[in-house]
């Protein structure tokens, strides 16, 4: 899967956190077949439940790309890409990376 921060592509210690595009820390975790590079195991958390929500939202069974436009603070547009499908949506988290809100854009 291919991750998108504010329009540069992410997810590799080079490039920056899939979920902030941070390039500090070192934490690798596993996402839908792919070894993605994040700053921490919070933005972990938060990416993996995303992809969750969203594959379950749309019934989808993978998503080759993410795209993440904002930041914690004023939360997220999240455009996923399966396919020829694409589907928006809006998610915030609370400090736990858990999601606060997701919802259809
Ligand atoms: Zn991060």
């Amino acid at each position: 899967m291919k991750a998108l921060v504010n329009g540069r592509e992410a997810g590799s210690k080079e490039m920056g956190c899939a979920l902030c595009g941070a390039t500090w820390g070192n934490h690798h975790e596993e996402v839908e077949g792919e070894r993605l590079f994040f700053c921490c195991d919070l933005c972990a958390a938060g990416f993996r439940r995303t992809v969750e929500e969203i594959k379950r939202r749309t019934g989808w069974d993978y998503i080759d790309e993410i795209q993440l436009v904002g930041n914690y603070h004023a939360g997220r547009t999240v455009t996923a890409i399966s396919g020829g499908r694409s589907a928006r949506f809006y998610v915030k988290f609370n400090e736990d990376a858990e999601i606060e809100t997701f919802r259809e854009e």
